[in-house]
């Protein structure tokens, strides 16, 4: 298969439901950091946190875009973490995400 079509077929199949971890470490092997992406983008829409193996709905996300950290004063871009269900499944999906470019 061409790699381009396998790598969007793998993206579909993040789109699942519940994705085992070993099947997305596997996935990894295939895809783009832009293909994970996404994936992740996807899921979101769908209302599902962006984690392909966390089985959560997303609930209320925040509105805002940016959000400001009273303590260090920093901004912080909220676009991408709206699409989990919490801080946890933010973390392992940056950590996941594949080197590729
Ligand atoms: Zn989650």
């Amino acid at each position: 298969m061409e790699l381009k079509k396998r790598a969007l077929k793998v993206v579909e199949s993040l789109l699942e439901d519940s994705v085992a971890e070993d099947f997305l470490v596997d996935c990894a092997k295939f895809i783009t950091r832009a293909n994970y992406r996404d994936a992740v983008e996807e899921r979101s829409i769908a209302k599902m946190c962006g984690y392909p193996i966390c089985p959560n709905k997303l609930g209320k996300m925040p509105t805002q875009q940016y959000k400001i950290c009273t303590k260090t004063n920093r901004v912080y871009d909220m676009t991408e973490r709206k699409c989990f269900c919490s801080n946890f499944c933010y973390k392992a999906s940056k950590e996941f995400e594949p080197s590729k470019h």
